[in-house]
Formats: C-alpha cells, sequence, structure tokens
C-alpha cells in the first residue's frame, strides 16, 4: 500500500514505506513479512536469504559469511551493508520495502540510516520498527522443528504447521530442507547474538519514537491481524 496525499499545491504524492522488523531467532517474523511484501506488493528484502543464496553461488561474499553463520554469530557489518545497500537501491525498492533482518546491531542501525539518506535524498519516507513480542521459551523447539521450501520459500513447522504430504511442499512441490544452523547448539547461541548485540535496537528504536511492538504469541491467523494493525496505522 503506498501512502498518497497532496502537498500545499495540490499535487499528489507518494510516500516511500519503510519497515524493517525486530523479534529473537523463529519469532515468526520470516513468515509475516513474506505474507506482507504479498499483500503491500513491497520486496521482502531478507538478509539470512540473500546471505544464504551468497554461500550457494559459492562467492567471495558467501564464503567469508559461512563460518560466521554456522557459528551463529553475525556476518561482518561491511559485509552485510554492502549487500543489502545493493539491493535497497534497486528500483523495486522505490515505493517501500520490508526489510526481515537487518539491522542486528546498533551500528548496522545507524548504516542504515546513513543509506536511506543517501537513497531517499529527494523523497519522503515513514519509517516503522516492528518488533514481535514473544515468549522466548518455545523458541528453541520452534527453531529444531523448522523446515523450508529452498524454491519458493515458504516455511514449515512439524510441530505447528506441518506439509499435507510429508517433506514437501504444499505450494510447489519441491523436497523441504533444513537450515544448517537450525540445530540446539547453533540456536543457542544466535540467542546469545540476539540479547547482546540486536535487543538493545528495541530501545533504541523506541527512543527515536518510531517502534511499534507486536504480540507475536499465538497462531499466525492472530499475530497478522495484529501486524495490520500496526502497518495500517
Ligand atoms: P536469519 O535467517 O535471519 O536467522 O539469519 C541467519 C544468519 O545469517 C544469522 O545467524 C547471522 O549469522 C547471519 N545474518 C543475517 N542477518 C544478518 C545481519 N543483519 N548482520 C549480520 N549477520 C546476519
Amino acid at each position: 500500500m503506498i501512502i498518497s496525499g497532496e502537498d500545499k499545491r495540490g499535487e499528489v504524492y507518494k510516500m516511500k514505506k519503510e519497515l524493517i522488523f525486530l523479534g529473537p531467532p523463529a519469532c515468526g517474523k520470516g513468515t509475516q513479512t513474506a505474507k506482507l511484501s504479498e499483500y503491500l506488493n513491497f520486496p521482502h528484502v531478507d538478509t539470512g536469504s540473500l546471505l544464504r543464496a551468497e554461500i550457494k553461488g559459492e562467492t567471495e561474499a558467501g564464503k567469508e559469511a559461512k563460518s560466521y553463520i554456522d557459528k551463529g554469530q553475525l556476518v561482518p557489518v561491511e559485509l552485510v551493508t554492502k549487500i543489502i545497500k545493493n539491493r535497497l537501491s534497486q528500483d523495486d525498492c522505490k515505493n517501500g520495502y520490508i526489510l526481515d533482518g537487518f539491522p542486528r546491531s546498533v551500528e548496522q542501525a545507524e548504516e542504515l540510516e546513513k543509506m536511506n539518506a543517501e537513497i531517499d535524498k529527494n523523497i519522503e519516507s515513514s519509517f516503522k520498527a516492528i518488533y514481535f513480542d514473544i515468549d522466548t521459551s518455545i523458541l528453541v523447539e520452534r527453531i529444531v522443528n523448522r523446515r523450508s521450501c529452498p524454491k519458493c520459500g515458504e516455511i514449515y513447522n512439524l510441530a505447528f504447521k506441518a506439509p499435507q504430504k510429508e517433506g514437501l511442499c504444499d505450494k510447489c512441490g519441491t523436497e523441504l530442507t533444513q537450515r544448517k544452523d537450525d540445530t540446539r547448539e547453533v540456536a543457542q547461541s544466535r540467542f546469545d547474538t540476539y540479547f547482546n548485540e540486536t535487543a538493545p535496537l528495541i530501545d533504541y528504536y523506541k527512543n527515536k519514537g518510531v517502534l511499534k511492538t507486536i504480540d507475536a504469541n499465538g497462531e499466525i491467523s492472530e499475530v497478522w491481524e495484529r501486524l495490520l494493525k500496526v502497518v495500517n496505522d
């Protein structure tokens, strides 16, 4: 959805809508932001998937990122910033974007501000940081049961959103895979990284007056309704 209105001279303008998402690993951001991307017709820019694509393509960036991802640590800020800047500069992001997985530290948030200032030089934009507030005690089980479709990106969970045919994507029939970092051991390290480096962004964005918090506990459909409320607000 593009917010539109009229300026003082009666000219119609469009305001670019920038949405970023915060929350611990497996809080449901990936599922909801993919849905939101279809609903708003804005690209879903997901750093984790962009990095996994680099690894699959055996690029230099992918080779460097792999060792950090395998340990559940953040990849270096310069690497991820370059990938995101390239992606957000593309034409399909000009009306808005849904940024999932970036920023993940205060340093990255400052980088995002710099790149937005550069990319958006002559346009108006609105910015919201949407935080998925969830009971973290359930998340490790969620992670180890997570499966995804390598072709269309659909996400499943063997415990509460199993595919209709075991091991196959409902949407495109492709064999589902499990992420290498979705093990109990790596998950623990991803949570430590989240609490140490990413969680401070909640206060960072609260202080800037752009934080919107949603209760991310419950069914996918319930969280979706709550998300739509804050997006359309
Ligand atoms: P995700 O798919 O969002 O769970 O991300 C998987 C992994 O990719 C993370 O555990 C990090 O190693 C890496 N990663 C994703 N986004 C970022 C980011 N913004 N900064 C640094 N590393 C990231």
